[in-house]
Parts: C-alpha cells; sequence; structure tokens
C-alpha cells in the first residue's frame, strides 16, 4: 500500500544540513513511525512521502519555511540556570533543555553566566533548508485509535 491519509509509515532517515554535514540519522536504530497527514513530521517531509511504499528510498531537500520555520532574532531570553537541563559545562552553541509550564523544549545557549543564560528559544534547526536521506521500511492502515489520537502507535511510535 502506498502512503496516503490514515496510513502509518515507519521510515530510516539520515538528516543533513545544506553542507552535507549530517545531524541526526535513525539508522542502527529503530525506524521512526508517524501517521500521515497529521503533522506529526515537518510538512515538507510530509509532503514528499505522499504516495511512496516500502522499500522505496529518496533523497528531499525541503526548505526552513516547510522545515522548522524561519528563525525569529527576537526569541532570545534571559534565564535563569536552574531551569535549564544539562550535563558538565554550559557553553554557547549548545544545545540544553528548558523546563517551561508547558513541558520542556530544545533551546540554544547564545552567552552562559553564573546564574543565568541567555539561550535561543527557536528551535535549533529554525532557518535552515534540511536534505533527508529516507528509507520507507513499512506502511501499514492506521487503527481507528491511532487516528483518533493523531500519531502512531507501537514500534517507533508513542507508547502509552
Ligand atoms: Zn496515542
Amino acid at each position: 500500500m502506498d502512503i496516503d491519509r490514515h496510513s502509518v509509515a515507519l521510515f530510516h532517515y539520515t538528516l543533513c544540513n545544506t553542507q552535507g554535514e549530517e545531524l541526526e540519522t535513525s539508522r542502527g536504530g529503530e525506524p521512526t513511525a508517524y501517521l500521515h497527514g497529521a503533522g506529526n513530521i515537518i510538512p515538507g517531509l510530509e509532503r514528499a512521502m505522499a504516495g511512496r511504499a516500502a522499500g522505496d528510498t529518496f533523497s528531499v531537500t525541503v526548505e526552513a519555511a516547510d522545515a522548522y520555520g524561519e528563525r525569529n532574532p527576537q526569541r532570545v531570553q534571559r534565564v535563569p540556570i536552574k531551569h535549564l537541563l544539562f550535563k558538565g559545562k554550559l557553553r554557547p552553541g549548545q544545545v540544553v533543555q528548558l523546563n517551561t509550564s508547558e513541558g520542556r523544549r530544545a533551546v540554544t545557549v547564545i552567552k552562559a553566566g553564573r546564574h543565568s543564560a541567555d539561550i535561543d528559544t527557536n528551535h535549533p534547526l529554525a532557518g535552515q533548508a534540511l536534505q533527508f536521506d529516507i528509507e520507507i521500511v513499512e506502511v501499514r492502515a492506521a487503527s481507528a485509535e491511532e487516528i483518533a489520537h493523531g500519531h502512531a502507535h507501537g514500534a517507533g511510535g508513542h507508547r502509552h
């Protein structure tokens, strides 16, 4: 079956920036599962997935606007260091987790002081065009429960 609305696809990916540097890969681990048409993955990648079948491999370049969005220079703020989760010493350029009232999110350290840090709360991949190398591992029909929840369950998906 082809990837369509209400299908769950499992895929491996390698993500590179436009300089060809590898940023992330699922290869060597378990494939990622997503529910097609539910906005589980970035829009540019979801569009490129439509109509693919198990065994397909392809590369796609996704512009920032269809990936994690453009970078907003105003999303820089100073926060107490105790709100950040990190190991070792805090360094500029480091991506750490920020505890917020809506949960944890990845932020980039700009400057670290003794008690506070300047952080960039844009998504670490905002403003970047991204290149994906994709291998579709499996395509199956989504269960009624997955459609109701708006995400994939089981291996590579949500477990709850
Ligand atoms: Zn669920």
